[in-house]
């Protein structure tokens, strides 16, 4: 008999013996990512726009990049830039389920944003084109973790609804792409902490928030493990 969950399992647990250890940053041999390229990752240190998360030469409540814009969050916290370094280590963390990847995000998430004052934590939902290997998805690997050691509850009200593919669309295309590309089912509870890898424009966080809000939550913070700043 044979047991094709367990199966798969164990071939994972084979694969992460016998691959070769080398950190995901700079390819020095022996771990996933080394202490050298952890405590390089660039944290992002206030003052910071209070609305959209923007690290600014004094605290700010609105400043150049969200003036104008109507959010349907109601703030944003990163933990890092987005740098070459941390593009290694997303695209490598979306690529692999790579524990010391997910433990590193988490510690960083955790050192530099503060607990959040919330009901509940949720996440951005996986795309389904993107053909998720064993159902690793980051984003709700890094809420299930924050959720815990933040003592709230998980929830997972989001489902994304089909849209074209995000890559190649210039920035006002992407926003326009994903604005109501997500439902929201079931129970959502009045405030929520909305989980995701990367910050970027903004446009998915909206998009997600908006759902959220619709579906009756009335504050989503926006948590995410790294920030685009430019
Ligand atoms: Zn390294
Ligand atoms: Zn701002």
């Amino acid at each position: 008999m044979t047991n094709p969950g367990r199966d798969a399992a164990y071939r994972g647990f084979v694969l992460d013996l016998l691959l070769p250890q080398q950190c995901v940053v700079c390819a020095r041999g022996g771990t996933q990512l080394c202490d050298a390229c952890f405590a390089g990752l660039p944290r992002i240190e206030p003052p910071l726009c209070e609305r959209c998360g923007l690290p600014t030469a004094w605290p700010v409540r609105r400043c150049r990049e969200c003036a104008g814009r109507r959010l349907a969050f109601a703030s944003v916290r990163a933990a890092v830039r987005y740098d070459d370094a941390v593009r290694s280590f997303v695209a490598a963390w979306k690529e692999r389920e790579l524990r010391r990847l997910a433990a590193a995000a988490v510690s960083v998430v955790l050192e530099v944003v503060p607990p959040p004052c919330a009901d509940a934590v949720t996440f951005v939902p996986p795309d389904p084109d993107r053909g998720l290997k064993r159902g690793h998805h980051p984003p709700r690997r890094l809420a299930e973790v924050l959720a815990r050691e933040w003592a709230l509850s998980l929830v997972a009200p989001l489902r994304r609804r089909a849209a074209k593919r995000q890559r190649g669309l210039s920035r006002a295309e992407r926003r326009r792409n994903v604005a109501g590309g997500f439902v929201a089912r079931g129970h959502v509870p009045s405030s929520l902490v909305l989980v995701d890898d990367v910050f970027t424009s903004g446009a998915t966080a909206n998009a997600a928030a908006s759902a959220l809000r619709k579906a009756g939550a009335r504050r989503v913070e926006v948590v995410t493990f790294a920030r685009v700043v430019r």
